[in-house]
C-alpha cells in the first residue's frame, strides 16, 4: 500500500499519532477515507492511537463536490467501523468544528476529547440528506434521542460544554490539544463498550408524533428533517440492521431534488459574491462610513455597519431627526443586548463608533457615504450634491434606492466612477441580501469594495444592473401582477396565499403586502403609470383597497382584517365581495383555480422574469436571481430558487404555463427567449 498524502501516521513510543491534513476543512474525501483505512492497519501494535487534524478545524463534513458521482470506496461507514473495531483504540483529539462525517469518525473512536470552543453537529439535514456513516445510529446511542433529534433533524450545532454534559466527549482540554491528548493517553481509562453495541429506545408513538408535528411546522415543506427523524428511530434496531438502512437512504437522497437544490444553493451563495465584473480587482479599505437618513433603513444599515466594526456617521435633516436616529440605532443595539447577542461592554464600544449629526461637514473624512433618505429623486439628488461638496473627491457615493434610476440620482456629481447602488433589504441588520447596483460608470474597484463591505456585514451580495426594481423588486412586481390577475379571474386572496405557502414560501403575496403596507407599491404603481404600456392588463383591486384606507396590518385592515393586537390575517367578506363585484363590473367570468395551478403560475412568472433578467444582462447568471429570491424574499432554500426549480421542472413545462398565463392576459407578459 502506498503512503497516503492526506493522512500521516507517526509513532511516539507506544502511542501512534494519526493526522488528517486535507485543507481547507479536512473533508472526508476519497483520499481521506483511504488514508484513514490505511492508518488503522498502520497503528496496530501501538497501545493507543490519537487522531487529530492539521489546520484550522477537525473534519468539518463530507466533500459535497463528490455527491453528484456514485460513492467511491472505501465508504465512510466501513472506515468508521474499522476505527471502532481497531485492536489499538483511538482517541479523537478535536478542535474548531466537528461536523457530519467528522462527528461520525469521532463516534468510531473509543474516546473523544476536544479543546474549549469546539463545536459539534450533524448538518447533513441542511444539504437535504441524512448522515451516511452511522450518524443517526450512533448519536442516539451516545447522546440520547432528544439531543440526537436536535443535531440531526434541526442541524443544531452544539458547544463542547454541552457535548460533555451529554456524555459525548470525555474531556475538554483547556490548554494545548496535543499535550492534553498525550496526557489522556498516558492515564487511559478502561476502553468503553463500542457505541454501536449500546442500546437506545425508539420514541413511542406519541413522542414521535409530537416531534414530527414540531418539525413539520418549522421545515415548511422540506423533507430532510422528517427523514432524519425516521432514521433516528432505526437506532433502536440492532446496528447491523439500522446502519444499512441509513446508508441506503443517504445514497438515495443524494439524488433527490431537495438535496440537489440545497447543494446548489450552497455553491451559488459562494459564486454570486465573486462576479466576473470584479475578477482580480482589489477592494479599497473601509473604516468610516456616512449614512444619510437614519429612518427605518438607515438605522438598520447603521446597525449592520457598527456590528461589522465600522465607524458610522448618520446625517439627518435636523437636530431633532438626528436625535431620533440616534435613539433608533441605540434601540437596535439594545435589542441585541437583550437577546444576549451583544455584551454591555460591546454595546458601549459600538455607541462610541456611532456619530449622529445634522451637519454634512461632519462626514468630510468618510470612505463611503450612502443615502437612505425618502424615495424621491430630487431629495436624493440634493443629498448627493451636499455630500459631494464635503467628502473627498474619490470617496464612494452609494444609494439605497429601491426603484429610482441611479444614473439620474448621480447625474451631475463629479467623478461618477465612484458611484454605486447598495440596495439593502428591510430590516437591514437582519436580512442577508445586498444588491450591488452597477451603473455604466461604476469603477471595478468601487464594485469590489461594495462586495467587500457585503462580506464584512455578513451579507449575500449579488451584482445587479439597472432596471426598474433591480433584480428582486422586478421579480416581485411580476409575481404580484400575476397574483392580482388571478384575483380578477377567479381566485381569492386566501387561496393565492395558501398556494404560495404550499409552495414553501413563508407567506403569500397578499399577507406579505399587508405586513409591509400597501402604500409603497401603490406609490410605485402611480409613478409607473405614465410609462406603462396602455395595452398591458392593469388590475386596480389593490388601488381600490388603498383608496379605502385598507393599507395593511398597521391600519388594522388590508387584504385581510386584523383584530386589535393580533397579526393573524382574518379573511374579510367585504374584500371577497369587492373582488367578485370587480370581476362582474368588467364582465369577467370567474373560474376556479386549483392550489397547484396557482402555485405553478406564480413559480412560472418568477422563472420567466428571472430568465429575462439574465438574458438582458441585468444579472450575470441564474444563480444571482436565485440568491436574490432566497435571501431577500424568503423563497424556500430547499427548492434552490425559481431558476433552479424551473430547470428541475423542465423549461417546457414553464413555457406551457407561461403560454396559458399570457393567453389569459394578452400583451401583458414578455416570454423569455430560450437560453442559447
Ligand atoms: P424612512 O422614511 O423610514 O427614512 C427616511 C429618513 O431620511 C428619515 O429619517 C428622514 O428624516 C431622512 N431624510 C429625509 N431627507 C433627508 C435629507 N435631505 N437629509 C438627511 N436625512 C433626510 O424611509 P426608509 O423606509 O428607511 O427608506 C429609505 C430609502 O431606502 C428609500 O429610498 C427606500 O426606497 C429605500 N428602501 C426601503 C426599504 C424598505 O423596506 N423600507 C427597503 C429597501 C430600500
Amino acid at each position: 500500500m502506498t503512503a497516503s498524502t492526506v493522512v500521516n501516521v507517526t509513532r511516539e513510543g507506544d502511542i501512534a499519532w494519526v493526522e488528517i491534513n486535507n485543507p481547507p476543512v479536512n473533508a472526508t474525501s476519497t483520499a481521506v477515507r483511504a488514508g484513514l483505512a490505511q492508518a488503522v492497519t498502520q497503528v496496530q501494535g501501538a497501545r493507543v492511537a490519537i487522531l487529530t487534524c492539521a489546520g484550522r478545524t477537525f473534519v468539518a463534513g463530507g466533500d459535497m463536490s463528490e455527491f453528484d458521482r456514485p460513492a467511491e470506496e472505501p465508504h465512510l461507514p466501513d472506515v468508521v467501523q474499522m476505527l471502532e473495531d481497531s485492536e489499538t483504540p483511538f482517541i479523537a483529539a478535536m478542535h474548531d468544528t466537528v461536523l457530519g462525517g467528522g462527528l461520525e469518525i469521532a463516534m468510531g473512536c473509543a474516546w473523544r476529547i476536544a479543546v474549549e470552543g469546539t463545536k459539534f453537529g450533524l448538518p447533513e439535514v441542511n444539504a437535504g440528506l441524512i448522515p451516511g456513516a452511522g450518524g443517526t445510529q450512533r448519536a442516539p446511542r451516545l447522546l440520547g434521542m432528544s439531543a440526537a433529534i436536535d443535531l440531526a433533524c434541526s442541524g443544531k450545532i452544539i458547544p463542547a460544554t454541552q457535548m460533555l454534559q451529554l456524555g459525548g466527549i470525555d474531556q475538554i482540554a483547556s490548554g494545548d490539544l496535543t499535550e492534553a491528548a498525550r496526557a489522556f493517553a498516558t492515564t487511559l481509562p478502561q476502553r468503553p463498550i463500542k457505541i454501536r453495541d449500546r442500546t437506545v429506545a425508539a420514541l413511542d408513538a406519541e413522542a414521535y408524533a409530537a416531534a414530527e408535528t414540531a418539525l413539520k411546522k418549522r421545515s415548511k415543506g422540506q423533507q430532510s428533517p422528517l427523514l432524519n427523524l425516521e432514521a433516528l428511530q432505526w437506532a433502536a434496531l440492532p446496528f447491523a440492521e439500522g446502519q444499512p438502512k441509513e446508508r441506503a437512504r443517504h445514497l438515495e437522497l443524494r439524488k433527490s431534488t431537495e438535496s440537489q437544490a440545497l447543494r446548489y444553493a450552497f455553491f451559488a451563495e459562494r459564486a454570486v459574491s465573486k462576479p466576473k465584473a470584479i475578477d482580480g480587482i482589489a477592494p479599497r479599505g473601509l473604516n468610516h462610513v456616512a449614512i444619510v437618513g437614519g429612518g427605518l433603513m438607515g438605522a438598520g444599515i447603521a446597525m449592520a455597519c457598527l456590528t461589522g466594526g465600522l465607524t458610522v456617521t448618520v446625517i439627518e435633516r435636523n437636530a431633532e431627526e438626528a436625535a431620533s436616529a440616534q435613539a433608533r440605532v441605540a434601540g437596535l443595539i439594545e435589542g441585541g443586548v437583550k437577546r444576549g447577542k451583544i455584551s454591555p461592554a460591546k454595546q458601549a464600544e459600538m455607541i462610541q463608533r456611532l456619530i449622529t449629526t445634522d451637519t454634512y461637514a461632519d462626514a468630510a473624512q468618510v470612505d463611503l457615504a450612502l443615502e437612505a433618505v425618502f424615495e424621491d429623486l430630487d431629495v436624493k439628488r440634493t443629498v448627493f450634491q451636499q455630500l459631494a461638496a464635503v467628502v473627498s473627491k474619490d470617496a464612494i457615493l452609494a444609494t439605497n434606492t429601491s426603484y429610482l434610476d441611479p444614473t439620474l440620482i448621480f447625474d451631475g456629481i463629479p467623478n461618477l466612477s465612484r458611484c454605486v447602488g447598495l440596495h439593502f433589504f428591510s430590516p437591514a441588520h437582519v436580512m442577508k441580501l445586498l444588491e450591488i447596483v452597477k451603473t455604466p460608470d461604476t469603477a471595478p474597484d468601487v464594485l469590489a469594495t461594495g462586495f467587500a463591505l457585503g462580506k464584512r456585514l455578513r451579507k449575500v451580495s449579488v451584482l445587479s444592473g439597472i432596471c426598474d426594481g433591480f433584480i428582486g423588486n422586478r421579480m416581485l412586481a411580476a409575481y404580484r401582477r400575476e397574483a392580482e390577475y388571478l384575483l380578477a379571474d377567479g381566485a381569492l386572496p386566501h387561496e393565492v396565499d395558501a398556494a404560495a405557502r404550499g409552495a414553501g414560501l413563508p407567506m403569500g403575496p397578499f399577507e406579505l403586502q399587508d405586513l409591509t403596507g400597501l402604500q409603497i407599491a401603490w406609490a410605485n404603481r402611480k409613478r409607473q403609470a405614465a410609462t406603462r404600456d396602455p395595452n398591458e392588463r392593469y388590475e386596480r383591486i389593490a388601488d381600490t383597497l388603498c383608496e379605502m384606507d385598507r393599507l395593511g396590518q398597521r391600519a388594522g385592515k388590508g387584504w385581510y382584517t386584523y383584530a386589535e393586537g393580533n397579526r393573524t390575517p382574518q379573511r374579510d367578506p367585504e374584500v371577497d365581495k369587492l373582488i367578485l363585484q370587480y370581476s362582474a363590473d368588467r364582465g369577467i367570468t370567474r373560474r376556479a383555480y386549483s392550489t397547484q395551478e396557482i402555485a405553478d403560475r406564480l413559480i412560472a412568472v418568477l422563472a420567466n422574469e428571472g430568465a429575462r433578467i439574465v438574458a438582458e444582462g441585468i444579472a450575470e447568471r441564474a444563480e444571482d436571481v436565485d440568491m436574490v429570491k432566497l435571501h431577500g424574499y424568503g423563497f424556500p432554500r430547499w427548492r434552490g430558487g425559481p431558476m433552479h426549480l424551473a430547470g428541475q421542472l423542465g423549461q417546457e413545462k414553464i413555457n406551457g404555463i407561461m403560454k396559458l398565463v399570457s393567453d389569459e392576459s394578452p400583451n401583458s407578459w414578455v416570454i423569455a427567449e430560450p437560453a442559447a
